[in-house]
């Protein structure tokens, strides 16, 4: 299939820096500010509602954005038995997900308000998260054609992009023509309804797709019905194995289970990079989306040479950064998405500072779920035990001589996910891309916000199974392969 097939149009977004662009969002998402959404179970059957509790924001714990009523294992054995695959024609679903993605940037006032209030996302993420959304529907949506659906596909989604990838997985399903079991994230139900809601408004049947809210006990039944054909999964490494195991254990054999799941991301910068355009790039990659992106850079090595003056700038860097409320225009950086992250990540940080390796750390917002995003020292990559999905960056220095070494280093941590490399040296970055084991390299640029249809996104070794979303060869892992396997 063609990569760069011609008929390929991203989403257009919203300019933020443009005055009336901006007035207009500010309108249209104005009328959100105070509404609260209700989002419960998307059934095509009759099912008993499980217990019903508030979402709050986690920037301010005194706004109630909304209320979930959950789905339970019960209702998710009714939803499978009631489940039909797709039967329109490949013309025909292409043209529904078209349509929902011309619901969602006609929407987008609504979901930007969803996505401040419920999962902490600023402006820019907002506008982002809508934007990779509509791409993987139109993406996606020219990939209808082709060998039968997988049969029940189960799509479980993540908290930090709760509309992009939320649809991304849905939209593949459905493209093949699978009927789709999605549970969104626990923490963010309401995006997943709204985005529910708006997928059968444009055409979806309801026996198509149902949407089952819930936390771990729900998804553990879903990916463990008889019925249920296919997983797709994006979370944590640790989720992805249990998963992995109910998959070998309850469904069928060569049930197809497609993870994304976490990163241990490095970037080196070296003595000849431009210092400004990688400290902007560090500062993104680490930061933006309050380090809430399996793509995030986790740890940077900088050339010994250059470190001391490096730093300063990256810490002065560091300083401007405005940390706040999603909803202000100028925050750059938001909350964490819950109490437990909130205490994992500060738990984090406390012990770095007791031990005297914290080189910079912001100040932040008393109230709400913030993290202050943190620059903490290392000796290397190999100090980081697990990946803190958060805000903190850990730096190294490195001897020029030793740039074989500090690969390794990365290589050996079995993640396979992003990487970045600031140099000006052309040799340079053909070795160093030749031996980084990841499954998106970044160069002389930030390693964030992979975009549809130019760079597939997913990782290696325990940072996924493959094959990378937004690619070529995604649509084809939920379809039952009917090739002829004779040889002629
Ligand atoms: N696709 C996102 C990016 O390129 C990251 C997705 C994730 O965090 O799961 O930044």
């Amino acid at each position: 299939p063609e990569l760069f097939a011609p008929e390929r149009k991203n989403s257009q977004g919203w300019d933020t820096r443009h005055r009336p662009t901006l007035a207009k969002i500010e309108a249209d998402r104005g009328a959100y500010k105070t509404q609260s959404w209700d989002a419960k179970p998307l059934l095509a059957v009759e099912a008993e509602a499980g217990e019903k509790d508030p979402i709050l924001n986690p920037a301010n714990r005194n706004d109630q954005v909304g209320t979930v009523t959950w789905a339970t294992p019960e209702t998710v054995t009714a939803a499978a038995g009631a489940a039909k695959v797709w039967d329109a024609s490949p013309e025909e679903r292409s043209r529904i997900l078209n349509k929902i993605a011309d619901l969602y940037e006609a929407r987008y006032g609504e979901l930007f308000a969803i996505l401040h209030r419920e999962a902490g996302k600023m402006l820019f993420d907002a506008v982002a998260e809508v934007r990779e959304a509509v791409d993987f529907l139109r993406y996606y949506a020219n990939r209808t054609a082709g060998d039968p659906p997988v049969g029940t596909f189960v799509c479980i989604s993540p908290w930090n992009f709760p509309l992009a990838i939320f649809t991304g997985q849905i939209a593949a399903a459905l493209a093949a023509g699978n009927a789709v079991l999605a549970k969104p994230a626990e923490q963010t139900p309401l995006i997943g309804w709204r985005a529910a809601e708006l997928m059968h408004e444009a055409g979806v049947p309801r026996e198509v797709l149902q949407l089952l809210p819930g936390a771990g006990d729900v998804g553990a039944a879903m990916t463990s019905t008889p019925g249920v054909n296919g997983v797709a999964f994006t979370g944590s490494t640790e989720t992805a194995r249990l998963i992995h195991a109910s998959v070998a254990k309850h469904l069928e054999p060569g049930a197809p289970l497609i993870a994304e799941t976490g990163g241990l991301n490095a970037m080196i910068v070296d003595s000849t990079a431009l210092p400004e355009q990688a400290v902007a790039a560090i500062v993104e990659s680490a930061f933006q989306s309050a380090g809430q992106r399996c793509s995030a850079l986790r740890c940077l090595y900088v050339q010994e040479d250059i470190a001391e003056s490096f730093l300063e700038m990256l810490t002065g860097a560091m300083e401007a950064l405005q940390i706040g409320t999603p909803w202000d225009v100028s925050t750059d950086v938001g909350p964490v998405i819950d109490a437990e992250a909130h205490k994992d990540i500060t738990g984090y940080i406390d012990a770095a500072r007791k031990d005297g390796r914290i080189l910079k750390e912001c100040a932040v917002p008393s109230d709400g779920y913030f993290v202050p995003p943190a620059l903490i020292r290392v000796k290397g990559i190999g100090d980081l035990e697990r990946e803190v999905f958060g805000p903190v960056l850990h730096v190294a220095t490195y001897k020029a001589e030793k740039l074989d070494r500090v690969i390794d280093d990365i290589n050996g941590t079995g993640y396979g996910l992003t990487f970045g490399l600031q140099t000006r040296i052309d040799d340079r970055v053909q070795h160093v891309s030749e031996r980084i084991e990841a499954g998106n390299i970044y160069v002389n640029r930030n390693q964030i916000g992979a975009i549809v249809g130019s760079q597939p996104f997913g990782g290696e070794g325990l940072s996924g199974t493959g094959p990378k979303a937004g690619g070529p060869l995604y649509v084809d892992r939920f379809r039952r392969h009917t090739a002829d396997m004779s040889g002629e």
